[in-house]
């Protein structure tokens, strides 16, 4: 009750205008909502899924099929169906890929769990089977999962392919996934055989215009910027690197300030002042040996000006990653005050230059001093296209990168879920009780994924899962669906591989938002502040404090 009494004096525990919906009313309506975001992922699901066009309160369009993009750009309200929206974000940010699977096994999960509570089985008793079952389904991932050397580069080139795939990219998979695999090779650490990648070192840029396959790899970092002055040198070899998060200007007083000035000469001492302030500054680069700066902040004519006469090259309004970026490829400091500038804090590389990609120019530092520092230059026909290419390398770099930190693989096409389901459904047959039934149903849910790969291709759904699930019986580990032949076949022999990572991930992030929907039996929602209340469904159970 969101009311009570006590000695006779009723006593209010909710703000006024809070709506609430309890019991099974609360779970059934959570359960819907998760139910549509995952109806509406589904037909994106694989290299047949189809794209969303996402349109948002300023009409700027975002056509996708990358399962984090949609859920991040679709805005969502009710609270369930945002809750599958973090399942999503949290794959997207330990694994970088499955985004889509996540989502449509947990619609699953919750779907079957509907049921069994209509039958009345209680949610908990459904939480305790899921969980039991989500424990060994991570177990049989370890058992089927194919072993790899972290280094071997043909197995992630098709892990990386597997991933490009599903999107945009498939048609120039064999360019991306070379330049995605080289990318995460050349920023990989190992010391001891344990390897360590961080992907942040990967800097992706993009410039629409020419097409997916003019994108390159590039030994150093891209900035999206051009040289300030026209005067300054579009190509500075052996570059002395000052990064600078300090303006090159001359600051401008917080509050406005009259400077009254009575005499000419008056006005002149004052703009010679700051024309020496401006000269020092210049004056400090010079002697710290630099011959091109980076500038996060503004960079004043004058200074612009004396530069170029100095021979030193510079831009300007760098973004703040990128400097970080710079620095930790040229092993320069970023220096927030000029006054500090020396020649200790300067970073290096072979070169500098400016180079024009499409209509734009943007700088290039290449031959950085750490040689860990590489950028993708995405290209295509229109900035649509580069930015939905831009989320296909990010989700291949991330699988690259899952299949170096943990080097065990797993054919695709829905194979491994089938096996994984067929492998659970002999487990459950051993549990007593009703649990078994969630074991059962978790089994089953997992099959979702192969379901949906044929519907997508349009298969006969129930012919080709009869198929699958006969020949898992049989052994045969690797059947899944192959969108392309449209037929049941053994996915290891076409080579379609996914790390096994992501597929773990997958099962434990499904679980618990499945299990964190489950357990809820009150809504209770505050009235909004501009509409007064939650949109109500007809016949709900509201009850308001009055
Ligand atoms: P997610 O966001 O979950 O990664 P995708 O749209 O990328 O979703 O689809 C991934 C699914 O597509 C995986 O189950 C994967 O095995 C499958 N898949 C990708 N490429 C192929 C292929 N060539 N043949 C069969 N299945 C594939
Ligand atoms: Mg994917």
């Amino acid at each position: 009750m969101s009311s009570g009494e006590f000695a006779g004096q009723p006593v209010m525990i909710l703000r006024e205008g809070t709506s609430r919906t309890r019991g099974s009313e609360a779970l059934s309506s959570n359960i819907e909502a998760a139910k549509v975001i995952a109806e509406i992922m589904r037909s994106s699901l694989g290299p047949k899924g189809m794209d969303k066009m996402i349109v948002d309160s300023f009409g700027d369009i975002t056509i996708t099929n990358d399962g984090a993009t949609i859920l991040k750009e679709m805005d969502v309200q009710h609270p369930a169906a945002k809750m599958m929206v973090e399942v999503a974000k949290t794959q997207d940010s330990e694994m970088g890929d499955g985004t889509t699977t996540v989502v449509v096994i947990a619609g699953e999960l919750l779907s079957k769990a509907q049921a069994l509570i209509e039958k009345g089985v209680h949610p908990t008793i459904i939480i305790d089977g899921y969980r039991k079952a989500a424990e060994k389904a991570l177990e049989i991932y370890d058992e089927i999962a194919i072993h790899v050397k972290p280094e071997d580069k043909n197995a992630l080139k098709k892990i990386a392919i597997t991933s490009l795939y599903s999107k945009i990219t498939a048609e120039d998979r064999g360019i991306l996934s070379d330049i995605v695999v080289d990318a995460v090779l050349q920023v990989a650490q190992s010391t001891d055989g344990k390897f360590e990648v961080d992907i942040d070192n990967v800097k992706v840029e993009k410039k629409a215009g020419g097409s997916i396959t003019d994108t390159s790899i590039i030994q150093g970092i891209i900035v999206d910027k051009e040289m300030v002055h026209p005067g300054m040198a579009r190509r500075v070899e052996k570059a002395r690197i000052a990064l600078l998060d300090c303006a090159l200007e001359v600051e401008k007083t917080e509050f406005e300030a009259k400077l009254s000035i009575e005499r000419p000469e008056q006005m002149q001492s004052f703009l010679d002042a700051e024309e020496r302030i401006m000269r020092d500054m210049v004056d400090k680069i010079v002697k710290s040996g630099a011959n091109f700066v980076v500038c996060q902040k503004g960079i004043d004519d004058l200074v612009q000006h004396f530069l170029a006469e100095e021979r030193i090259s510079a831009v300007r309004r760098v973004k703040k990653s990128d400097v970080e970026k710079l620095s930790r490829a040229t092993g320069g400091t970023i220096i927030t005050d000029i006054k500090d500038l020396t020649s200790k804090q300067l970073g290096h590389a072979d070169l500098v230059e400016e180079r024009k990609v499409a209509d734009d120019r943007m700088t290039f530092v290449e031959g950085c001093r750490n040689a860990k520092s590489v950028s993708i230059l995405v290209r295509g026909g229109t900035e649509r296209v580069v930015d939905e290419v831009e989320r296909s390398i990010h989700d291949a770099l991330s699988v690259v990168k899952d299949m170096i930190l943990e080097p065990k693989m797993v054919a695709g096409g829905g194979a491994p879920e089938a096996e994984v389901a067929s492998r659970l459904k002999s487990v459950a047959t051993k549990i007593s009780g009703r649990e078994q039934l969630a074991v059962r149903d978790f089994a089953e849910s997992l099959e979702v994924v192969p379901i949906a790969l044929a519907e997508n291709a349009g298969l006969n759904t129930i012919d080709a899962l009869v198929e699958l699930r006969s020949l898992h019986e049989k052994g045969a580990t690797w059947a899944g669906i192959c969108p392309f032949c449209g037929k049941v076949e053994d996915m290891k022999k076409l080579e379609v591989f996914e790390p096994v990572g992501v597929k773990k991930q997958i099962i434990k992030s499904a679980t618990e938002a499945c299990s964190m929907i489950l357990r809820v039996d009150d809504i209770m929602s505050a009235s909004k502040m501009k509409t007064g209340g939650p949109p109500k469904k007809p016949g709900e159970e509201t009850e308001a404090e009055d």
